[in-house]
């Protein structure tokens, strides 16, 4: 069986323009919810589109599509990747603008000029890279750069006497003015709109408009225009201050406030790369994009519709309902929203800040706002869903109320949970109800539950208790918060417990009294318990059920096994090898992504192509081989120890004034070791092929409750390379306990994180 659900991993867009500020859905996940939700011909919506990803999965498949966005430089994004422009004229277009009079000089060599400084070796004047400016004393301090004269490069401070030029920066007011006039539209407040201009240093904003006005001249009715204010808008970008430097180089701020230290980018020269960008990702094929005022009513089979229609409005007006709705949950991003306004309305006048002035005003994150808009988008969402329709989200959080404010979010608009998935992106333990990073996929039907009768807490109490013990019984490992809570909170949303709500305070007031009743319940049950992790008592909990221990193999174990045997079927990509391990894990069972990762890397080896098989060394033959060579290694240790040397049922014992017991595993499976059982009599030793160390690192750091529990059963660690090392020196007993990590913690066990 094939998985629905996949982790998503990051697919750079075409030209990656904004790529941070992007979060569109993974290819693999658009394919199979649209092959799995919807037939041919039925209509699929993007409500919250990022990249033309959704388009290009439902069109390839037959369906009829709409994607949606108001936000007017990523509508622009996304009509320069529905359509990429073939790389000639691209290519002609620049040299065009390269040699396009500017003051006497053509303006490619003009702009550059703007960043002009004097090699300090040869004393040529090349233009540099970037300047590095210190935001206290608002001067140049640094200058990075590549001499093409004698080939000097490197970041020097700026030479003193140059320092007078780059502050002079010949800006005529005209360009700042022009730009603050196309911002300044009702409802945006003058202040801000001048304060969204300081992100950019004089001469940035000076080079910035000087091309923008160029290219608006000579490109004004050019099907060229949109991939030359992307490439512009992605210089906007890369131009402002808002880039922190640092040794390695330098990085986006990720805030509205500049950076002690920020970094000013030349901007003919990021125009130009990001231009050549352009032309390397004009391969790709192009969509029949229809964008503009009425495209969600022209949903003909083969269109891709791309709409700017606020929710509401776009529900109201789309040609039937949709039978699907997929999107990357949007995250709310005040300094994207505010830069967005910025780059629409001067890269595209007046009519691009009105059409984002809606952006302008979306605050910082509180939940109750949060809630409210959730709320909204979702109650506007609902009538363009046919009765028999998914509505299905994927989004990566942190923490607990991205999920739980959905949840409850889609309960007041009449949605409810009928399939979801939920993957620990870090799975350490951490505080026994705190949850790090998790990739959660929820599928809506609009088929309202009943809220059930009597009192909806002691509901949700028994709903928690139930669940919790369900996952951790098919788990059959202790577990942390994070792998109980989404699931957990499906099952309140699938059961009707978060409908309710009508206002976002009421929604946040249930929210709170949910989350309290579950913990309440985890916190009192006699059915599971939360236990301290060893030398983390304060901070770290996994959950366990109480009781028996489990039958099963644990799910790290079973996971191993399955992308062994996927890794053996052949050679497959990530995404191949995620559909097979997870199609073969009953629903509901989800391993860690950085175990999955770490089985392949234990096991895999890349082949061409960026696909994975089953290294060399984990051949059939070559594991025996490597347990032949271990234990013929510890029959020759043995005896310069003075022991004897047994082998029985593929274990081999030293005998002599004590006991020791080897098992040459070439696996990292603990379920075996725990159910053992204590030592009868000596000591036990595990001997693990060099390959596998870092997979048992990733189990124990997952669950240190087992590394505990296996030194309290006696078992020691000693790695192939520990034992050959041994072989090489002199033999004698202190350097071998050593090894064994079982004088003074200096040996192995340490090598497992201690
Ligand atoms: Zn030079």
């Amino acid at each position: 069986m094939q998985a629905l659900d996949l982790y998503s991993l990051p697919e750079p867009g075409p030209t990656g323009f904004l790529a941070r500020y992007r979060r569109p859905l993974a290819r693999p996940l658009a394919d199979g919810w649209v092959a799995a939700w919807s037939e041919p011909g039925d209509l699929v919506l993007d409500p919250f589109c990022q990249d033309t990803t959704v388009l290009r999965a439902a069109l390839a498949a037959g369906r009829r599509v709409v994607a949606a966005t108001r936000n007017p430089v990523l509508a622009l994004l996304l009509r320069v990747e529905a359509v990429p422009p073939a790389a000639g004229p691209l290519e002609a277009a620049l040299e065009r603008l390269r040699n396009a009079p500017k003051a006497d000089a053509p303006l490619g060599e003009y702009l550059d000029q703007l960043y002009a400084t004097a090699c300090s070796r040869c004393g040529a004047t090349v233009g540099a890279e970037a300047f590095i400016w210190d935001r206290a004393t608002a001067t140049p301090v640094a200058r990075e750069y590549t001499c093409p004269r004698c080939g000097h490069a490197g970041r020097e401070p700026v030479p003193p006497e140059e320092v007078p030029r780059h502050l002079a920066s010949d800006t005529p007011p005209f360009h700042r003015r022009l730009v603050a006039e196309r911002l300044r539209v009702e409802g945006a407040s003058s202040r801000l709109v001048e304060r969204l201009l300081d992100l950019y240093t004089p001469r940035s904003l000076y080079a910035l408009t000087a091309l923008l006005l160029k290219l608006e001249v000579l490109y004004s009715a050019s099907t060229l225009l949109d991939p030359l204010r992307a490439a512009l808008l992605h210089t906007l970008d890369a131009a402002s201050k808002l880039h922190v430097v640092d040794e390695a180089g330098w990085r986006p701020a990720g805030s509205l406030v500049p950076p002690r230290r920020f970094r000013e980018a030349n901007v003919w020269r990021t125009f130009v790369a990001a231009m050549r960008a352009l032309a390397e990702g004009s391969t790709r094929a192009a969509l029949p994009l229809v964008a503009g005022p009425g495209a969600e009513r022209q949903t003909a089979p083969g269109t891709a519709c791309l709409s700017s229609e606020p929710l509401p409005r776009l529900a109201g007006s789309l040609a039937g309902q949709a039978v699907l709705i997929i999107s990357q949950l949007p995250r709310f991003d005040p300094a994207f929203a505010a830069l967005s306004y910025l780059w629409s309305g001067w890269l595209l006048g007046k009519e691009g800040s009105r059409a984002a002035l809606h952006l302008l005003h979306q605050r910082a994150p509180g939940d109750v706002r949060y809630l409210r808009a959730l709320q909204a988008a979702l109650t506007a969402l609902a009538p363009a869903l046919a009765a028999h329709g998914r509505l299905a989200l994927a989004f990566q959080a942190p923490g607990t109320r991205y999920l739980e404010n959905l949840l409850v979010a889609a309960a007041a608009a009449g949605l409810t949970p009928v399939h979801t998935w939920h993957g620990l992106l870090d799975d350490q333990p951490g505080l026994p109800l705190a949850v790090a990073r998790v990739e959660h996929h929820v599928a809506f039907a609009r088929s309202a539950v009943a809220t059930p009768l009597g009192d909806p807490t002691a509901a949700a109490r028994r709903c928690a208790i139930r669940t919790a013990g369900r996952v951790l019984a098919a788990r059959a490992e202790p577990a942390p918060f994070g792998a109980l809570h989404g699931p957990l909170w499906s099952a309140l949303g699938a059961e009707g417990l978060l409908a309710g709500s009508r206002s976002a305070e009421q929604a946040e007031e249930l929210r709170r009294r949910m989350e309290a009743a579950v913990a309440e319940a985890l916190q009192g049950s006699n059915a599971l318990r939360a236990v301290a992790v060893p030398g983390d008592e304060r901070r770290a909990a996994l959950w366990v059920l109480a009781g028996e221990r489990a039958l099963a193999p644990p799910l790290a174990d079973r996971v191993e096994a399955l992308v062994r045997g996927a890794l053996a079927s052949g050679p497959l990509d990530v995404v191949a090898l995620q559909r097979r391990v997870l199609g073969q894990l009953p629903e509901g069972q989800v391993p860690a992504w950085p175990l999955i990762w770490a089985c392949l890397e234990s096991y895999g080896a890349m082949v061409e192509g960026g696909r994975w098989a089953l290294a060399e060394a984990e051949a059939e033959g070559a594991v025996q081989a490597w347990q032949a060579r271990m234990c013929e290694a510890l029959e020759i240790l043995g005896q310069r120890l003075g022991y004897t040397s047994s082998t029985a049922d593929g274990e081999l014992a030293w005998v002599g004034d004590g006991l020791l017991t080897f098992r040459m595993q070439t696996g990292a499976e603990v379920g075996c070791l725990l159910s053992q059982g204590p030592l009868e009599a000596g000591r036990r030793v595990l001997v693990i092929p060099e390959r596998r160390v870092d997979l048992w690192r990733r189990k124990f750091a997952a669950v240190p409750l087992w590394r505990a529990e296996l030194e309290r059963a006696g078992w020691a660690f000693l790695r192939e390379a520990a034992l050959l090392t041994l072989l090489e020196g002199p033999a004698d007993r202190a350097r071998f306990e050593a090894a064994l990590g079982l004088e003074g913690g200096a040996g192995q066990m340490a090598l497992f994180g201690r």
